[in-house]
């Protein structure tokens, strides 16, 4: 990576104080600062600063450091696929979908994941790095600029798990909550996690009223442990009696996800079994089927067994929704693209 440092990463305080030691007039440092958070990232564009400014602050920083390497829009539904170059080479993408109240983009908290989930196309990738917080932001004011709109849903369901790049994430979306930032509303944004249990209940303590999803994707150890190594960590019950924990403490439903894979943790009984471990809490099942991943036998199961699975989870009375699938055609699902980018540039065989 270069010697630049990246303005991306910087509160308001810090960008206006390096300013200063630079020699700039005082307002200057509001000015990019408006720049930046109105997703201009490119300091040739700031035409209201003095042209001498801009090419020094071309040498001395960069804003993200992101360029779009790939960007792929669905003809079903408008989704869009981003796929980013970081200042060091790697590569990770994001994804903006438009609903009716907005648009949402979906972010990547880390270069890669090392959660291992047998399903997920980042697993047998690992972890390269985290993102920094600049590297988030970058993400979200790009799409932005492209878009040119305001992006009003931030959720954290990119690659990477969230928790495992715990300080860089709770930075990054205080930044965006300040009004003098982006001003999203807390309650608009939301963390996915595979469920690491201790960082659940710090969550739970940060006093930010964010989403929290889990990713459940079983009834039990058994068929947990199945797909997904964190499971072997952090039992299942210990799981669940933090987020009744978070849900306790911050008075928030906590969200679980379930992606359906035909034959591995669909069965019916499946369904009465999580059923009866979910009754009485605060919470929603989101049902995703799965998205087939190359290299794995995984498959969704049909429209009538996924059906089946959500009556039996209505008539015990959990608030239970079917994730739309959006962006089919442009391997909106996460991991995906990346994956074959890096596949097909030979930098990666798996
Ligand atoms: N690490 C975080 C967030 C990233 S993944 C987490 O585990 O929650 C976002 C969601 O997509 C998670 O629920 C994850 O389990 C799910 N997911 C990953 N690969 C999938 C696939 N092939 N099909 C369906 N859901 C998948």
């Amino acid at each position: 990576m270069d010697e630049k440092q990246d303005l991306l990463d910087m509160t308001y305080e810090e960008l206006s104080e390096a300013f200063s030691r630079m020699g700039f007039q005082s307002f200057r440092a509001k000015q990019v600062y408006n720049w930046l958070y109105s997703g201009q990232l490119n300091f040739d564009e700031m035409t209201n600063l003095p042209k001498e400014m801009r090419s020094t602050l071309s040498e001395k920083f960069v804003a993200g450091g992101l360029k779009i390497a790939n960007k792929l829009v669905s003809k079903i539904d408008g989704t869009r696929k981003y796929l980013f170059e970081l200042r060091d080479g790697n590569i990770i993408e994001s994804v903006l979908m438009k609903y009716r109240y907005g648009y949402s983009a979906c972010l990547s908290t880390q270069v890669g994941c090392r959660m291992g989930c047998t399903f997920c196309a980042s697993a047998p990738l690992g972890l390269v790095r985290n993102l920094t917080v600049g590297e988030m932001l970058g993400q979200l004011l790009s799409i932005a600029h492209d878009i040119g709109d305001r992006i009003s849903h931030v959720v954290l369901m990119g690659i990477g798990e969230p928790f495992d790049n715990y300080d860089n994430v709770m930075t990054f979306l205080r930044r965006i909550n300040r009004e003098d930032t982006l001003n999203i509303s807390f309650r608009k944004m939301t963390i996915s996690t595979c469920g690491i249990v201790p960082r659940i209940l710090d969550f739970a303590h940060e006093g930010i009223p964010v989403n929290l999803s889990v990713s459940l994707h079983a009834p039990n150890d058994e068929v947990r442990r199945q797909t997904m190594p964190v499971a072997r960590r952090w039992p299942y019950d210990e799981l669940l009696a933090a987020c009744r924990k978070y849900a306790e403490i911050t008075s928030r439903r906590v969200t679980y996800e379930y992606s359906l894979i035909n034959g591995v943790n669909d069965l019916p009984e499946y369904a009465e079994m999580l059923a009866s471990k979910l009754k009485g809490t605060l919470c929603h099942v989101n049902l995703i089927p799965v998205n087939k991943v190359e290299g794995t036998n995984y498959d969704k199961g049909s429209r009538q067994r996924i059906e089946t699975f959500k009556q039996i989870l209505e008539k015990a009375r959990i608030a239970v929704t079917v994730r739309r699938e959006l962006g089919s055609d442009i391997m909106a699902a996460c991991g995906q693209l990346r994956r074959n980018t890096l596949i097909e540039t030979g930098r990666c065989s798996v």
